[in-house]
């Protein structure tokens, strides 16, 4: 069969469907299935990925002629609906040419309108139309799209402006105005002979005048830009793989810059950015799709009632909102019905929140796109959780809705209550994407990359931001804007990377030559903290406060729902009581790990450490370690305590030494007087301790065998901790975990001492308490020794972090020196240390779980390595069938969901 490679669509009827996403992307398989549930859409045809593919295997011109025939056939056809033709001046057809790609990717491929315009076209469309200022600046804006994406007029220099700002500007100057509304007929007519002669002079090329040259050039650029710089970058944020493609969908142009009784606007079925179950929106009247969210003209909203909501916000009176800033809902109200019904239709179609475009040419409504919408993490929990009270989706597919990252959002610092009502308001803007942030003043995506890398916490300011920004927004802790509205670029973006975001704040006078902004009085300057509320629009002089965030009932209501569909459990890895509480807070049932070492390093307590590291035998090493002792005994108190009733996995030291021992000669010399030896000794200790390669030396239970007496000081304050609590009545569930084991007998020597240090306290104290010995598998003869290793130890725990360092032979502490070559190569595809890699490390991971139960039935077998609390990871934990996953605090919803979703597909 024929490979299909161009599908078309109109007027009720499409050969694709909505579940053709992957062929057709996302827009063009929307586009297809609003045609067939009764929608207006304009007609068109989508490209297939699979052709984007062909693309860069076969190259530009045999992927043209491939696709010549069909794409004729099909402009045909859309000039049959149309009723106009494509090229022909008495009555032109117009069309767009848009990226779709599987996922969405909000503004970082490139798109082109009105593409078919020359300047015979412009006559006849004039004379069609008689509005020759629409048509010329439809044409100059076409010049310019097409210029830049598809002949690749850019400014030459990063801080130059962009060059055909530059001709307007000076055409401006020339004239004396400041707005483009205010240039003449004669003024665009002139800019478009500037813009092509500009394109002939920098690139060398002449402006296409013939449709199909111009169409074939604008169908190459979409797919070209699938491999510009922000579209990998975004890819690589995303976790888009880069064979998935672009499709390209061409549809006829509507117009809603044709006067009064025409409008163009994005609208969301409800709040993106909270959830709240209430249509919204923005819309311009006489304006093109790009004028709404490039914040050029402050858009104004949908309804009455978002409206009434954004003036108060904006600081605008009634009279004044009714008279300048009217909602569709006044201004247009037998369309704002349609428009209203339509997106109801909409959302019950898809059954999902849906973010939608639609222009109104001459009191005609036509949407142009629907997909199921960005939203916060905020949203995402409200919309899954009132959809299934509203009976729209039921409780498993609430579950799967989550995207399991994005409730990092939820969970991340609010202002500090007292510290907020402190602080001083110096602006405000929309509300563009909730949180809190402060930081420093940066004003360019550069800055606020660099001074990120540096440590630095930074808001980046700008006037309004482009998808050239992407990198300098991930790195910063917020984003402020002067222009732009809700669906502004940067509000749109920000609330996709879950990033506190301040939109269209225009008291602020930002000036980025001398890095400044005046605002209401007030001077700020590039370096100055400022603070956002993304969920008020507030802006505040200096840095506030921040405080935990209280995660709702809904969100408590998801993670009942989790509970209910997961089959793994979830612990933390927390080191001290106020983790573990905020942990148990979130939903982890124990502790996964607790690294014993955290705790040696505050005040008294690393003196002793240090004493008995730097001791030269085993008695001085005992009389130390007697003093560590009750600072131990009472951490793990704390720890039980916090965890009563649930088992805390603890794990014996696991750190070289060299790691406690003080590296300056001060501190070296205060040590030195405490032992009551000289520094040289010291001195001397230190150097012995060195290693070439510490990570594979004295650490773990190498430590535990060589000096037997650290083990029963640690075996001797768990055991102790647990037995007094159990006195005052608390139930303390201590398992006890060797680190690093390799060999079946270093776990068995170790074992021996735990075991004879618990009866000998047992005998002492005249009690008893359960406890378990059990080991971490991290390294690679441990897993394929499994089977030996579960004869005796009575639980394995993989340290995936050690485990993926020893698989792969990369030191967990130096790959940043040729982990991002790598990945740019695409040698990895991720950071094996971020996500677990499956192929090699999981397979270690399913064998010795296997090899372990094969021995051991009931061996339990969990997770505490990072990757515990990764979405992918976990779903890979269920899958090879262990009981658990252990992650950081605030990853412990995140993995909640991410396990519950694992047992749901
Ligand atoms: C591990 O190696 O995965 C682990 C959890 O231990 P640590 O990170 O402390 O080495
Ligand atoms: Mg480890």
């Amino acid at each position: 069969m024929m490979t299909k490679r161009v599908y078309t669509f109109g007027n009720g009827r499409a050969e694709g469907k909505a579940t053709m996403r992957n062929l057709l992307g996302g827009k063009g398989a929307n586009l297809a299935e609003m045609n067939l549930i009764g929608v207006p859409v304009p007609p068109g045809f989508t490209i297939t990925t699979d052709v984007c593919s062909e693309y860069f295997e076969l190259g530009k011109e045999k992927v043209v002629s491939i696709l010549k025939e069909d794409v004729e056939v099909a402009i045909k056809g859309v000039e049959t609906l149309m009723n106009s033709k494509f090229g022909y001046e008495g009555n032109p057809l117009l069309v767009s040419v848009r990226s779709g790609a599987r996922a969405s990717m909000p503004g970082m491929m490139d798109t082109i309108l009105n593409l078919g315009l020359n300047d015979a076209v412009v006559e006849g469309l004039t004379r069609k139309t008689g509005n020759p200022r629409f048509v010329w600046d439809s044409y100059r804006r076409f010049v310019q799209m097409y210029g830049d994406v598809v002949l690749g007029m850019k400014p030459v220099n990063k801080n130059d402006i962009d060059p055909f700002e530059e001709i307007i500007e000076s055409i401006k100057k020339e004239k004396g105005v400041k707005l483009d509304t205010e240039l003449s007929v004669d003024d665009l007519k002139k800019l478009v002979v500037f813009f092509k002669a500009a394109v002939k002079k920098q690139t060398g090329k002449d402006f296409p005048d013939n449709s199909y040259d111009q169409l074939w050039g604008a169908i190459c650029a979409v797919f070209d830009s699938w491999m510009n710089e922000r579209a990998i970058l975004y890819r690589k944020m995303e976790g888009i793989p880069a064979e998935w493609g672009t499709a390209v969908t061409v549809q006829a142009m509507v117009f809603g810059n044709m006067g009064d009784t025409s409008a163009t606007g994005v609208c969301f079925s409800r709040d993106a950015a909270t959830g709240e179950d209430m249509f919204m929106g923005e819309y311009l009247i006489n304006a093109q799709g790009e004028d709404v969210v490039a914040g050029i003209r402050t858009p104004q909203q949908i309804t009455i009632e978002g409206s009434k909501r954004w003036a108060v916000l904006a600081g605008i009176s009634e009279e004044d909102r009714f008279a300048k800033y009217p909602s569709m809902e006044e201004a247009m109200p037998t369309i704002y019905k349609e428009l209203n019904s339509i997106q109801a239709k909409l959302e019950n179609h898809y059954r999902d929140m849906q973010d939608m475009e639609f222009t109104v040419q001459e009191g005609k409504l036509w949407f142009l796109q629907t997909r199921n919408g960005k939203r916060t993490g905020a949203a995402m929990v409200k919309i899954a959780i009132d959809m299934l009270h509203q009976g729209m989706i039921d409780e498993k597919t609430a579950v799967l809705r989550i995207e399991p990252n994005k409730l990092d959002e939820l969970l991340h610092p609010v202002f500090d209550k007292k510290a907020i009502k402190e602080a001083k308001v110096i602006a405000k803007g929309l509300a563009a994407s909730p949180g809190a942030a402060s930081g420093k003043i940066v004003f360019n995506a550069d800055d606020a990359a660099e001074w990120a890398k540096r440590g630095e916490k930074v808001i980046m300011v700008r006037i309004e931001t482009s998808p050239e920004d992407l990198a300098g927004m991930a790195a910063a802790q917020g984003i402020l804007t002067a222009r732009g509205g809700m669906t502004s670029h940067a509000a749109v973006v920000a609330r996709g990377m879950g990033k506190c975001c301040v939109s269209g704040a225009g008291a602020l006078k930002i000036d980025y030559a001398t890095k400044t902004i005046e605002v209401n009085g007030f001077s700020l300057k590039e370096g100055d903290a400022i603070s956002l509320n993304g969920s008020t629009g507030d802006i505040y002089q200096g840095a506030v406060g921040t405080k935990e965030a209280e995660v709702d009932a809904d969100f408590a209501e998801l993670m009942s729902l989790a509970n209910k569909y997961t089959r793994m459990t979830v612990r933390t890895n927390a080191d001290t009581p106020k983790d573990a509480e905020i942990a148990r807070k979130f939903g982890a049932t124990g502790i996964g790990l607790c690294r014993t070492e955290h705790m040696f390093f505050e005040g008294e307590k690393i003196k002793a450490m240090r004493e008995m590291i730097l001791a030269e035998d085993t008695e001085g090493r005992r009389i130390a370690l007697a003093k560590i002792l009750p600072y131990q005994k009472a951490d793990f108190k704390g720890i039980f305590k916090a965890m009563h009733d649930m088992p805390v996995t603890i794990r014996l030291l696991d750190p070289p030494l060299h790691e406690f021992v003080p590296h300056e000669e001060k501190e070296q010399a205060e040590l030195a007087k405490t032992m009551g030896i000289s520094l040289k000794k010291i001195q001397q200790r230190v150097n012995d301790l060195h290693e070439a390669n510490p990570m594979l030396g004295h650490r773990g239970c190498r430590l535990g065998n060589t000096y037997p007496e650290i083990t029963e000081m640690q075996t001797r304050a768990i055991l102790s901790a647990a037995l007094e609590l159990q006195e005052e009545g608390i139930t303390a569930i201590p398992e006890i975990m060797v680190p690093l084991t390799g060999i079946l007998y270093e776990f068995l020597e170790q074992e021996k001492i735990i075991r004879q240090t618990a009866e000998e306290l047992f005998a002492e104290t005249n009690s008893r308490i359960e406890y378990k010995v059990g080991t971490m598998i991290e390294i690679p003869r441990a897993a394929l020794t499994a089977n030996r290793i579960a004869s005796a130890a009575e639980f394995f725990s993989f340290g995936t972090n050690d485990l993926t360092q020893m698989t792969f032979g990369y030191s967990r502490d130096d790959i940043a020196s040729f982990l991002p070559t790598y990945l740019e190569k695409k040698i990895l595809k991720v950071d094996p240390f971020q996500v677990l890699d499956q192929k090699g490390v999981g397979q270690l991971i399913q064998m010795a779980t296997e090899k372990g139960r094969s021995v051991r039935p009931d061996l339990k077998c969990g997770i505490c390595g990072e990757h515990g609390g990764e979405p992918s990871s976990v779903e890979f934990c269920h899958r090879v069938g262990l009981d658990y996953v252990s992650c950081s605090p605030f990853r412990v919803p995140i993995a909640r969901i991410a396990a519950a979703q694992a047992a749901l597909r």
